[in-house]
């Protein structure tokens, strides 16, 4: 199935510029640091960077999951690197990130599913580079207590979970998931006294008005405090087809109705938000 035709004005990609994103920019180039900003062409690049915030995937670039929106690669991951948590709070430091999302592949190979890895490198971060506040943008850990509680205890500012899309769509979207069970974990995070919990949907892969709704709803009665709603856009050829491209005005539409359910920090909704988008400001 074709996705349709061009992009509409709404969806350009603002050039990047400015002095911190060349900086940064230059040493990435230089130290080979890894950024999913980069890997993902994110369209939001010279405005993240230029806030001093960056994405910084873990735990490999193979995942064994095959979500249909995503653009990592499906297959048998790498042996855990135990440097990682390391060199990922070094380049942290190096580029003098003020705020870092940090997320991994799923690695449902793994008995602890990398929860250590995680708590490990936000320990790290935390001691290296002390004035950083991080989001963690973690897997479902199939919904498993003990591997959620390794996050939570680690403290980072935000945590972050996606539900990416309506219940309806989420088998063909994210085929090895389960809405309740994103939900479950959201819900399980702030009874556990999590400060900030944060998820997000992407818009455009065939979903109803009152679908998206629904959704609103039901991470509201998550208790979640940050919600993220972008437009979906397709990475290759090879992945989910972008049905429609969702107009400003019907984000706004969706922004006021979270507005109006109450007790969301913060609602970011627009064509060009990614779960990282001002991610800084979700901090407060
Ligand atoms: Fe990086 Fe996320 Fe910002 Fe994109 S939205 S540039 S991935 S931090
Ligand atoms: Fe991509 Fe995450 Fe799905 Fe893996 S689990 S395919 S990294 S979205």
């Amino acid at each position: 199935e074709a996705s349709i035709g061009t992009k509409p004005k709404w969806i350009r990609v603002k050039l990047p510029s400015g002095k911190n994103y060349k900086e940064l920019r230059g040493l990435v180039d230089k130290y080979k640091l890894n950024t999913i900003c980069q890997s993902g062409s994110c369209p939001n690049m010279g405005e993240c960077w230029g806030e001093g915030t960056a994405t910084f995937m873990i735990l490999g670039n193979i995942c064994t999951r095959s979500c249909g929106f995503c653009g990592v690669k499906t297959g048998r991951p790498s042996e855990i690197d135990w440097e990682e948590p390391e060199k990922v709070a070094k380049s942290i430091k190096l580029m003098k990130v003020k705020h870092a999302v940090l997320t991994s592949v799923d690695r449902d190979d793994l008995k602890d599913m990398g929860s250590i890895l995680w708590a490990e490198t936000i320990g790290a971060i935390r001691r290296i580079s002390p004035g950083t506040t991080m989001e963690t943008l973690i897997p479902d850990f199939q919904g498993i207590h003990k591997h959620i509680d390794r996050l939570i205890d680690a403290a980072p500012e935000v945590i972050s979970h996606n539900l990416e899309t309506v219940r309806r769509l989420t088998r063909e979207v994210r085929i090895q998931a389960k809405y309740d069970r994103s939900l479950e974990v959201l819900r399980y995070m702030k009874e556990q006294g999590q400060r900030r919990t944060k998820t997000g949907i992407m818009l455009g892969l065939g979903e109803t008005t009152d679908e998206v709704f629904e959704t609103i709803k039901d991470i509201h009665e998550a208790k979640v405090d940050v919600i993220t709603i972008g437009q979906y856009l397709q990475p290759s050829k090879k992945h989910l087809p972008v049905k429609e491209y969702i107009s400003p005005e019907q984000f706004k539409e969706y922004e006021n109705f979270a507005s109006h359910l109450g007790g969301f920090l913060h609602i970011e909704s627009s064509p060009l938000v990614r779960s990282s988008y001002h991610a800084e400001r979700h901090v407060n």
